[in-house]
């Protein structure tokens, strides 16, 4: 999904799914969105990713109706919001941070019950919940209550849930917060048979390695700004050089005052020294040759994060 690099989507035009134009926010005299503008494609995946307290949950809330911008405009699907959130919300979908199943009902009826409140009758509910199961890998389990599922069977769940209207844009938030790896991925691969299938996906994510593998473009947030945004690995090649050398320990760092010129940027965050080269060979050799030992790896989404917002900490 991510390689191509579309040019950069125009908020007006008509195959904008989501478009959101110099959205501001306060709370108690305090930006929370600082500005805003991007839009997203239908059919494209997009990725908004920051730090804790980025403004990133207040965007999307606008962006869905459930909180009012104090100035800007925010369209779904050419909808203006929160004027039109009843209308929008019915060709959108959301799997929210935390799943928020039923614990008193069966994957069936939890599926039923909120196809429900979108109006939909029984009989055409109960009609759709095989093939919203069978998406969510738990055909088998139809009758099985809430508490008997695995974390990821949840999520698989609620994301089976968010499509019982058959949205055109699906809002993600974290949709793998917490998963352990196989579950993580068997949702990566539904989410990219969501995308195949023409679905737009606006997603928040702390890991970039999510980020990376679904996103075709990735908006950077911090202080309520967008300070960054671009198909993932265009931003890779821009922002940060190409090779990353991790070096561990005291040594490294005396070697690396010694030898200060064979890396063209250096951090240190506690024991760790990342260095960051356009080509990293020679320090490489001069590491090896020292007998000192390192990783050696091509740059990544998460170096340029972490360039653009820093390494401390945001509570
Ligand atoms: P993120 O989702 O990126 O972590 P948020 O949008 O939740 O960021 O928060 C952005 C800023 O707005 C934070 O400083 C947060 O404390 C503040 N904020 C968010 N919602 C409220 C609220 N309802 N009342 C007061 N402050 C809020």
């Amino acid at each position: 999904m991510t390689s191509s690099s579309p040019a950069p989507p125009n908020p007006d035009s008509a195959d904008a799914a989501l478009a959101v134009a110099d959205l501001r926010k306060s709370y108690n005299g305090r930006p929370a969105v600082d500005g805003v503008a991007f839009s997203v494609r239908r059919g494209e995946c997009a990725g908004l990713l920051g730090p804790n307290g980025a403004g990133k949950t207040t965007t999307l809330r606008i962006c869905l109706g459930a909180t009012r911008q104090d100035s800007g405009a925010a369209r779904i699907l050419g909808m203006p919001m929160p004027e039109n959130a009843l209308a929008a919300r019915k060709r959108t979908g959301v799997v929210p941070q935390k799943d928020s199943l039923d614990p008193d009902f069966n994957c069936a009826e939890n599926l039923e019950m909120f196809a429900r409140y979108f109006g939909v009758s029984r009989a055409a509910a109960r009609a759709k919940i095989p093939a919203l199961l069978d998406f969510a890998g738990l055909a088998e389990r139809r009758d099985e209550p809430i508490a008997n599922l695995s974390g990821g069977m949840q999520r698989r769940l609620t994301l089976a849930r968010a499509l019982v209207n058959d949205p055109d844009l699906i809002f993600l938030d974290e949709p793998t917060t917490g998963l352990d790896p196989q579950a993580r991925h068997l949702i990566w691969e539904r989410l990219r048979r969501l995308r195949q299938s023409g679905k737009t996906l606006l997603l928040t994510t702390h890991f970039m390695e999510e980020a990376e593998r679904l996103c075709d473009r990735v908006y950077v947030m911090d202080g309520g700004k967008i300070v960054a945004d671009g198909p993932p690995a265009r931003l890779v090649s821009e922002k940060v050089e190409r090779e990353v050398v991790e070096i561990y320990g005291d040594r490294a760092n005396q070697f690396l005052e010694r030898n200060a010129a064979l890396a063209d940027r250096r951090e240190r965050f506690g024991e760790l020294s990342y260095c960051y080269c356009r080509d990293a060979g020679p320090l490489a050799a001069a590491l090896a040759a020292a007998g000192l030992s390192f990783t050696h790896r091509p740059a990544n989404l998460e170096d340029v994060f972490l360039k653009l917002v820093g390494r401390e900490l945001r509570e």
